[in-house]
C-alpha cells in the first residue's frame, strides 16, 4: 500500500466559474487559475502523484503550458489515474475536504463523489468528500479563497 496527501489553494474572484469536484456550482464568484481551477480535484490528483512519489501537479501539468489552459480538471485527474494504473496500483480509498465559506457544498457532494469515482474507475463508496467553513476567520472565512485537501491510499494490483 502507498499513502499520499495534498493541499491546494485557489483565490475566489468575480468573473470566473466556481467548479469543485467537477461540479459547476452557481455562485457570484469563481476560482482563479490556469485550468478550471478546481482545487478539490487538484488536491486529489496530486495526492495520487504523492503516493507514487511522482512529484507535484505543477511538474506534470505546468501552468505555463497552453495545453492545460482552461482544461477540465477531471482530465488531469484521469491522467493521474492512468499513471497510477501503469505502475500497478488502484485506489483503496480517498478522503477529501474542502474549506469554503460560501456557498453551501452539501447539495453537490454526491455528484463530486460520482465524478471522482468515474475518473478513478472505482466504486463511489471508496470516495469521501467533506466540506467545512472558515467561521469568518482567515482567507477562507473572509471568502477570499478556498483550500482543499486530499488523502489517498493506493493498493498494489494483484
Ligand atoms: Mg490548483
Amino acid at each position: 500500500m502507498r499513502i499520499g496527501q495534498s493541499t491546494d489553494i485557489h483565490r475566489l474572484v468575480e468573473g470566473r466559474k466556481l467548479i469543485l469536484g467537477g461540479v459547476e456550482i452557481p455562485y457570484e464568484k469563481g476560482l482563479l487559475g490556469h485550468s478550471d481551477a478546481d482545487a478539490l480535484t487538484h488536491a486529489l490528483a496530486e495526492a495520487i502523484l504523492g503516493a507514487l512519489a511522482l512529484g507535484d501537479l505543477g511538474h506534470w501539468f505546468p501552468d505555463n503550458d497552453p495545453k492545460w489552459e482552461g482544461v477540465n480538471s477531471q482530465i488531469i485527474l484521469k491522467e493521474c489515474a492512468r499513471m497510477m494504473k501503469e505502475r500497478g496500483y488502484h485506489l483503496g480509498n480517498a478522503d477529501t475536504l474542502i474549506l469554503i465559506e460560501k456557498p453551501k457544498m452539501a447539495p453537490h457532494i454526491q455528484k463530486m463523489r460520482e465524478n471522482f469515482a468515474l475518473a478513478l474507475d472505482c466504486d463511489v463508496s471508496r470516495i469521501s468528500v467533506k466540506a467545512t467553513r472558515g467561521e469568518g476567520m482567515g482567507f477562507v472565512g473572509r471568502g477570499e479563497g478556498v483550500l482543499a485537501q486530499a488523502v489517498v491510499l493506493l493498493e498494489e494490483d494483484h
